[in-house]
């Protein structure tokens, strides 16, 4: 605990104490009022306002240090100052006195609940976020729930101080009003149990439920309001129609087939989407194509003399395209259809919440009805709107995978992910690549050393990566393609003959009848929806690209299953979609794997940690693999085992990570990896070495001197 949280601690515990050592709790016992009550008027008569402002500040002590008497006190108020007056002091201290016990709360121990039970509370934070001023007023209007377990409670909840505040100060005002009436007839009361009679309370409990029993009204209100211009059919045909048929999409399909729904999917172009033909798939064999080149490359350190290799890059091209073919009978129409899926190849167009319509690809149009619809549409490659793209024309990851020559100069524009996997490849397949990025450093998501790393394996390997150049300007100069960046504070011009635009990936989401329905869209451009993937029309869901915030095959997957089985089930369970242990990698040499979070992120979050490394170049099987580079980077709970993230470059990091998501998805600790056996000599390893490293830095020094000391004394020391 920090000083002046222990400060703050140790003042209150004393004050606490003092109350206790005085007898405070005899002076706020309801026999100690009753009989002082005469003395406490006259007292009043003859000084008001020093009475009020007294009353007031210990209203707000007694409360603000969460000591018994609160309500005790709400009568002494109704008994000496009345109806009136009585209520403004006590809703105006016991609100004060409140947030300031909230405000204890959440200085000393805040923080401490939230890093110890956060993924746990992050359903809580959330809905306490977006639905706190609801609870808080309904627990406030119930005054059967105690004040102070409110006031501290929340305090370690994310809820704003403010509106705290003034939904204690309304919340109270009903049960402040009937606690200083009572104190009014203070003489007519035996105990205060008396003031709550049964009927009161129920009274106050359905005060309480009111306004989220209103929030749900507002929320089937809503429905209806979207729904309002529409007629819905009078049965429907399906249950679900999904648009789409990548990884989203089939994934949302295959869970309707599974649980017998009737399910209609429809792809426009290709089955399988961008991950099977434009995405994942090609890229990764690509890349497998361009190692293997490197590999034979590198003979000499393997202690092979010589190997050389003749290769075509059409050859190499038309490989990847054999591996899609290979690969594509997994997500074909064939095999849905096979598992109870009805496909249809065309263009869906959504006319109304239930119903959708079909351009099929024979040319004939079907209009089908869905109880509910789920868009998996995915997302295309953003082509940035800089003067003279269109001139020098450009490649995307949808054209890419057409070319059969090797452009003699790339330019890659983008340092992300797929900027910096295809830039690599194209590199060692023999292009003279330049990588363009406008940020201070490629892989900006990573910590800078991650993207450091591979930018030095880059630049080794030849490619000249430019990073703070803004393309501000393509031109045809004299028949060559130039760029023209921004940087420094100068002008650099870059001749290439291709360019690879590789900036980002937009969303799909118009021209199939979001905009008609009035689907809002995100800032990022994606579909907006809830947590449970549902759109502002509740039987219409979007998983995947379209959806994001997240672009990869398995977070698509991921939602899909949300969204399918909400889409199917909703009426009788819902679940939010869960994004607490995302992981990815980006498959460039060095491989850069990731999840949770990374020193960055937590520094911008204000999450404390503690880093523990482990550098691969010490791993036996790296040295004999020739792959002897990398680290594993564990951000934990200081002091705790708990794993934060981590962080992998280095060979197969996207298969070492596995064992990390593993472990941060079912709340396992480094104490645990270290605990199991890794097969020697492996990668994985690298797991164990680096929880080793944590261990060695909490090792128990006492204990080890006291051992020492032990073994001492058996040498006869
Ligand atoms: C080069 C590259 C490499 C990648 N590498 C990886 C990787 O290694 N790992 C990873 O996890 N992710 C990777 N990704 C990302 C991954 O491909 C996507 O996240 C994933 O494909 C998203 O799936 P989806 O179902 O949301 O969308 P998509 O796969 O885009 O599917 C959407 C489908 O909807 C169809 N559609 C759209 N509108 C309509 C309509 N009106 N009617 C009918 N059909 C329609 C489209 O034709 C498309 O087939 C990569 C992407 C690229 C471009």
């Amino acid at each position: 605990m920090s000083r002046p949280r222990l400060a703050l601690a140790l003042v209150i515990v004393i004050l606490v104490a003092a109350f206790f050592a005085v007898g405070g709790q005899r002076y706020l016992s309801f026999e100690t009022i009753k009989a002082q009550q005469g003395a406490l008027l006259d007292y009043y008569a003859s000084h008001a306002w020093q009475t009020a402002l007294g009353f007031f500040l210990v209203y707000v002590a007694v409360t603000g240090l969460s000591l018994p008497g609160a309500a005790l006190m709400t009568l002494i108020a109704g008994a000496i100052f009345g109806l009136l007056w009585g209520t403004v002091i006590v809703s105006f201290a016991s609100s004060i006195g409140a947030t300031l016990a909230f405000l204890v709360s959440r200085f000393l121990l805040r923080d401490w609940v939230q890093q110890r039970f956060g993924r746990a509370l992050r359903a809580v934070n959330e809905g306490v976020e977006r639905e706190g001023a609801f609870y808080l007023f309904t627990l406030r209007l119930i005054p059967a729930v105690p004040f102070f377990v409110i006031n501290l409670a929340l305090g370690l909840t994310p809820i704003r101080a403010a509106t705290f505040y003034w939904v204690s100060q309304v919340g109270m005002l009903a049960g402040t009003i009937v606690y200083v009436n009572a104190g009014t007839q203070l003489a007519a009361i035996d105990s205060p149990a008396e003031i709550l009679s049964p009927g009161l309370l129920g009274a106050f409990v359905l005060l309480g439920l009111f306004p989220l029993l209103a929030k749900k009204a507002l929320d089937i209100v809503k429905a209806r309001r979207v729904y309002g211009r529409w007629k819905r059919p009078a049965r429907f045909e399906r249950n679900l129609v999904v648009i789409g048929a990548g990884s989203a999409g089939l994934v949302s399909a295959y869970i309707a087939a599974a649980v017998r729904a009737k399910v209609t999917l429809i792809e426009k172009h290709r089955m399988g989407g961008d991950c099977l033909n434009t995405g994942c798939v090609p890229s990764k064999a690509l890349i497998k194509s361009a190692r293997v080149l490197t590999e034979i490359r590198r003979a000499s350190q393997y202690g092979l003399k010589s190997a050389s290799v003749e290769f075509d890059f059409a050859d190499v091209m038309e490989r990847v395209q054999r591996v899609v073919r290979t690969v594509a009978p997994h997500d074909s129409a064939a095999r849905y259809t096979e598992l109870g899926v009805e496909c249809l190849q065309g263009e869906a167009t959504i006319v109304s919440p239930w119903e959708v319509e079909v351009k099929l690809a024979a040319g004939e149009t079907r209009r089908l009805t869905t109880r509910a619809i789920v868009i998996a549409a995915g997302a295309r490659p953003f082509v940035p709107p800089i003067p003279g793209i269109d001139q020098v024309g450009c490649l995307t990851s949808d054209t890419v995978w057409g070319l059969r020559e090797l452009p003699r100069r790339l330019v890659v524009l983008g340092g992300g992910p797929i900027g910096c996997e295809l830039a690599q490849c194209f590199a060692r397949f023999g292009a003279k690549v330049t990588q363009v990025e406008m940020l201070p450093r490629i892989m900006v998501r990573e910590d800078p050393e991650i993207s450091e790393m591979v930018m030095h394996k880059f630049r080794e390997e030849g490619i000249e990566v430019l990073v703070g150049h803004k393309a501000k300007a393509f031109r045809v100069e004299n028949g060559e393609k130039v760029l023209i960046t921004e940087h420094a504070g100068g002008e650099v011009r870059i001749a290439f003959d291709a360019l690879l635009c590789a900036v980002g990936r937009v969303a799909n989401t118009e021209g199939y009848g979001l905009e008609a329905l009035g689907v809002p869209v995100t800032r990022q451009r994606t579909i907006e929806t809830n947590e449970f993937l549902q759109t502002p029309y509740p039987n219409i869901y979007a998983c995947g690209d379209v959806a994001g915030p997240y672009q990869f095959t398995h977070t698509a997957a991921h939602q899909a299953w949300y969204a399918a089985v909400n889409a199917l089930f909703g009426r009788l369970w819902r679940s939010r979609a869960d994004y607490s242990v995302i992981p990815w990698a980006t498959f460039t040499d060095p491989e850069v794997a990731r999840v949770g979070l990374n020193e960055t992120e937590a520094k911008e979050r204000g999450v404390r940690y503690e880093v523990s490394t482990y550098g691969i170049d010490e791993l036996d099987r790296a040295i004999t693999d020739e792959e002897a580079h990398g680290v594993v980077k564990v951000l934990t709970v200081p002091g705790k085992d708990r794993i934060l993230g981590v962080t992998i470059v280095g060979a197969h990091a996207g298969d070492l990570i596995a064992e990390f998501v593993a472990a941060m998805r079912h709340g396992l600790g480094l104490k645990k990896i270290l605990g199991t056996i890794h097969i020697y000599p492996t990668l994985a390893e690298a797991n164990k070495y680096a929880a080793g490293v944590w261990k060695k830095a909490h090792a128990p020094q006492g204990l080890l001197r006291a051992v020492e000391r032990f073994h001492g004394w058996m040498r006869g020391g």
